[in-house]
C-alpha cells in the first residue's frame, strides 16, 4: 500500500478534474453543463448518475478545491470528509448554522467571536427566535451549567485563538461537554488553518473557515468553505440551504484558494517564526504595555495553544504605553506594515480594534474583553525578520519616548 502523504506535500499537489488534462486546475467558467441528450440530462437531475448541472449547484473547478480541503482538514481521521465552499466566511457559518438550527433552539459562544458573526447570530438569528447564549467557553464549567439550564442549545460554536487578544479554548473538553449534551459542534478555524489546528480531530463536528485569510494568503479573493465527515446527516440540508440561497463560491475565487493553499505551510511556518521574533522584541520593548501572543511563555492560554496547535499561529496584539493617541500615531508611522481590516495575507497588517473591527461592541464589553483603545493587533507576514522588527522599533520610538 501506499504510504500515507505528509501535509505539506499534500498542500502543493495538484488537483485535477475529469474534464481537462491541464496540469495546472482549470477554472470552468460557465453557468452551466452541456448534456449530450435529453437521456443523459435525466439521468443527472433525477439524481440516477452524478453530473453538473448548473453553476450554482456545483462546478468542476470548485469541486476540485472542495476535495483538497477536505482532505487537509480531515488529514488525521480514517473517515473521509466532505467540503462545501461558499461565498463567504460569513455565508458558511449563515449556511452551516441556518441548517441546524430552528426557531426556538439557541446557540452557545463566547463573546469575543469574530464582530460579523456576534452580529449574524444576535440579529439575523435573533430575528428568527433563535437565541444566543454567550459564556465564557474557556471556562469548563460555566460551558456545563449552560448547558444544564437551557435544554434548548443545540450547537456550541467558538472560535480559538480568538481576536483579537488571542485566547485559546480547550476544543477537546468543551466538544466532549457538548456532545455529552447532544449538541452539534462547530467551530471558526479560520486563525489557525488546518497547518496548525484540525478541530475535527479534537471532537468538533463541523470547521468552517473565511479562506479569505490564510487558506488563500495573498488578499485578492472572499470566499469561506464548510467541512465535516461525509457521514454527517445534515450535508444534504447544507447542500440545499447553499444552492437555494446562491451562498456558493464562484469558480475564479476557488482556483485562488487552491493556488494559495500550495503554499500554506511555507507561509505560515515563515509567518510563525515572524510573530513569534516580533512578540518577543514587543515584549521587551519598554514603550509596550502588554503582549498577547500564545507563543509567550507568560500568555494565559500558551499551555492549551501547545497542547492543541502545532505552532502559535501568526497573529498576535499588543498595548503600547499611553491612550488612543499613541497606538495611532504608532500605526501610522510603520513603514512596511499596512493598516488593512483583514488578516493573514504575506505581507503584515495592522488594525486598530477599538475604532474598527469593535467599534459597534460597548466599551465595557470591550475593555472586559481585553480590547483597550491603546490595543493594536497585527497580522504578521513573511516578511524579512529583522527588517519587519525595525519597522516596529522606529515607529515605537518614534512616538513614545523609552
Ligand atoms: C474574516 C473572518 C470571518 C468572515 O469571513 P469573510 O470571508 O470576510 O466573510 C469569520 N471568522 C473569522 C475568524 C474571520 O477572521
Amino acid at each position: 500500500m501506499k504510504e500515507k502523504l505528509q501535509f505539506s506535500t499534500l498542500c502543493t499537489s495538484e488537483v485535477h478534474t475529469t474534464e481537462s488534462s491541464a496540469h495546472i486546475l482549470p477554472i470552468h467558467a460557465s453557468s452551466s453543463f452541456r448534456f449530450d441528450s435529453v437521456e443523459a440530462s435525466i439521468e443527472v437531475f433525477t439524481g440516477k448518475k452524478e453530473g453538473y448541472v448548473y453553476g450554482r449547484y456545483g462546478n468542476p473547478t470548485i469541486k476540485a478545491v472542495e476535495s483538497k480541503l477536505a482532505t487537509l482538514e480531515g488529514y488525521d481521521l480514517e473517515e473521509p470528509c466532505r467540503a462545501l465552499l461558499t461565498s463567504s466566511g460569513m455565508s458558511a457559518i449563515h449556511t452551516l448554522l441556518l441548517s441546524q438550527l430552528r426557531p426556538g433552539d439557541a446557540v452557545l459562544t463566547q463573546g469575543n467571536l469574530y464582530g460579523g458573526t456576534t452580529e449574524l447570530l444576535l440579529k439575523t438569528f435573533g430575528s428568527l427566535d433563535i437565541e444566543t447564549i454567550m459564556v465564557d467557553l474557556s471556562n469548563a464549567e460555566s460551558v456545563r451549567s449552560a448547558l444544564i439550564g437551557h435544554n434548548n442549545i443545540k450547537c456550541l460554536y467558538l472560535e480559538t485563538p480568538t481576536n483579537p487578544t488571542l485566547d485559546c479554548i480547550d476544543i477537546k473538553t468543551i466538544a466532549s461537554i457538548a456532545k455529552e449534551n447532544g449538541c452539534l459542534v462547530a467551530v471558526d478555524n479560520t486563525f489557525a488553518t488546518p497547518y496548525l489546528q484540525r478541530p475535527l480531530t479534537l471532537g468538533a463536528d463541523f470547521v468552517i473557515h473565511s479562506t479569505t485569510k490564510y487558506l488563500n494568503g495573498h488578499g485578492n479573493g472572499i470566499a469561506g468553505v464548510i467541512i465535516g465527515r461525509s457521514s454527517e446527516v445534515l450535508w444534504p440540508i447544507i447542500w440545499q440551504n447553499m444552492k437555494l440561497a446562491g451562498t456558493n463560491c464562484n469558480p475564479f475565487d476557488a482556483w485562488l484558494v487552491h493556488n494559495g493553499l500550495k503554499t500554506l505551510p511555507l507561509r505560515m511556518d515563515r509567518q510563525c517564526q515572524n510573530a513569534k521574533a516580533l512578540a518577543q522584541f514587543l515584549d521587551h520593548h519598554p514603550s509596550v504595555a502588554k503582549v498577547n501572543y500564545p507563543g509567550l511563555a507568560t500568555h494565559a492560554s500558551h499551555q492549551i495553544a501547545k497542547d492543541q496547535m502545532t505552532d502559535f499561529g501568526a497573529m498576535l496584539s499588543f498595548e503600547v504605553k499611553g491612550e488612543e493617541k499613541e497606538a495611532l500615531a504608532v500605526m501610522n508611522g510603520l513603514d512596511i506594515a499596512s493598516i488593512a481590516p483583514t488578516l493573514g495575507d504575506v505581507d503584515t497588517l495592522v488594525l486598530h480594534p477599538w475604532t474598527s473591527s469593535h467599534l459597534n461592541v460597548d466599551n465595557d464589553v470591550c475593555l472586559k474583553n481585553g480590547i483597550t483603545p491603546n490595543l493594536i493587533r497585527v497580522s504578521v507576514g513573511i516578511e524579512d525578520q529583522d527588517d519587519l522588527v525595525q519597522d516596529f522599533r522606529q515607529a515605537i520610538e518614534k512616538v513614545i519616548s523609552v
